[in-house]
């Protein structure tokens, strides 16, 4: 029986990785477990006047190669071992893209759609007042996540400085510009993914230009590389949110969608398209699938049913192992979340550098940074793969677990 327990699936992916390159069995061993688990109770006045306590956790998985970085997700279905397996992937991204960061993340099980802004402020502060022994800018760097986003982090920020009695703008990424954000932030999770993809359909001798893409999920992540993919030349012929998806063979234009998206709240009924349902809409036939929602989303129900050429994982873990070995097999190549999608921590790095230095770079700055980094990560990955004839997401866990293990030789146990 395939594990949809994401926590189960890292652990999977890391014994796969031990396997391959004889990692020392002590340093697995640590690996495998996170270094810090914290869950807190954050009780709240509701605006009916009732008292409400939530849920919220952070994670810390590793901090061998730096101060721990990962997103805060606030989503209903979040469990610790959800949160435990994004803070394990979060040590691999960081390391496979040469930052120096272990991972870390957190969550608070609520629904933000079923909250009002005051409710969600509450929940941001007193979760930030929970977790503030544990994060700052040399310990544990917060950033957003599923339905969490600047605004969250600016309260986040203002929280933590209020406690310390001086503004801390390095404690979270993903802030507003005004208060020390880094221009090209809210689009590098999908402008990173692009350029992966750009760079990987060039190993192929393909180009992104003339391509159809798809894309599941419109948030951050989604939208942006809708807007992205569209700027390079590439026909998105279908998106989708929570509530569906959307198809149009000759194409869906971005500002369009995203001015329907904003108006009535969802994709879906998008004028001159056909509504589809998620399901269908990652079976559809394209260049390019960048699934941006979930985990779990291509399984074993559906991976035989796949007829993308390339996946691009935007979303964390949006593909079970077992589905992986059925994409392996049938030649559909896929670039690894802890690559795709690591756009984001990487302009969140350079935010965090930004805001130590004090000093700010300028968007183009950004984005060629972003790109180098990038391009280096894919080149690397995609040489070793073809080297050792394995798919990107081993080789791209066995560039980071290697990293990390050497850290952890370095640096010896403590005590
Ligand atoms: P978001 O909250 O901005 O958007 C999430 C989107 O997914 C929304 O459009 C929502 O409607 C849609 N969605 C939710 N459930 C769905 C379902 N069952 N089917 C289809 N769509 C569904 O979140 P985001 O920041 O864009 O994150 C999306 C994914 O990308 C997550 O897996 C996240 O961990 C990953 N990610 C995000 C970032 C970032 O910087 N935002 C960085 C790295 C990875």
């Amino acid at each position: 029986m395939e594990t949809h327990n994401p926590y189960q699936l890292a652990l999977k992916q890391l014994d796969r990785v031990a396997r391959k390159i004889k990692l020392d069995p002590n340093i697995h061993e640590k690996l495998k477990y996170p270094k810090t688990l914290l869950i807190v109770s954050i009780p709240i006045i509701m605006d009916n006047g009732k008292l409400k306590v939530f849920t919220g956790y952070r994670v810390q998985h590793n901090i061998d190669r730096g101060p721990s970085k990962g997103g805060i997700r606030f989503h209903p279905d979040v469990t610790l071992d959800h949160v435990k397996a994004l803070a394990m992937w979060m040590t691999w991204k960081c390391a496979v893209m040469g930052l120096p960061y272990g991972g870390a993340k957190g969550a608070v099980a609520c629904d933000p759609k079923k909250l009002s802004i005051r409710e969600i402020e509450k929940i941001t502060r007193r979760f930030t007042t929970e977790i503030t022994p544990f994060i700052g800018p040399r310990k544990d760097i917060p950033a957003p996540d599923v339905y969490t986003n600047p605004q969250t982090m600016a309260w986040m920020m203002d929280t933590f400085s209020m406690h310390s009695a001086h503004a801390v703008p390095g404690v979270v990424t993903g802030k507003p510009l005004a208060i020390g954000g880094s221009f090209g932030r809210m689009e590098a999770t999908a402008r990173g993914c692009i350029f992966a993809v750009d760079e990987i359909m060039k190993y192929l001798g393909k180009e992104l230009r003339g391509s159809t893409v798809v894309i599941q999920g419109y948030g951050n992540a989604g939208s942006f590389a809708h807007k992205i993919a569209q700027e390079k030349g590439a026909r998105i012929i279908a998106v989708s949110d929570s509530k569906g998806g959307i198809f149009n063979p000759d194409g869906l234009d971005y500002e369009q969608v995203q001015a329907f998206k904003k108006k009535t709240g969802s994709v879906k009924n998008f004028p001159g398209a056909k509504n589809i349902t998620n399901k269908k809409l990652l079976e559809l036939e394209c260049d390019v699938l960048i699934p941006a929602a979930l985990e779990n989303q291509i399984t074993v129900e559906n991976a035989g049913r796949i007829k993308a050429g390339l996946i691009a994982e935007s979303a964390n873990g949006p593909t079970t192992e077992a589905a992986a070995r059925i994409l392996f097999r049938r030649k559909i190549l896929v670039i690894p979340d802890i690559v795709a999608n690591a756009g984001g921590v990487v302009v969140s790095c350079f935010e965090w550098a930004q805001n130590l230095m004090g000093y700010f770079w300028t968007e183009e700055e950004v984005n060629r940074r972003l790109k180098d980094i990038m391009v280096l990560a894919c080149r690397k990955v995609w040489e070793l793969s073809r080297e050792k004839r394995i798919d990107l997401r081993l080789a791209a866990y066995i560039v980071a677990v290697e990293r990390v293990a050497e850290a952890v030789r370095l640096r010896g146990l403590y005590p």
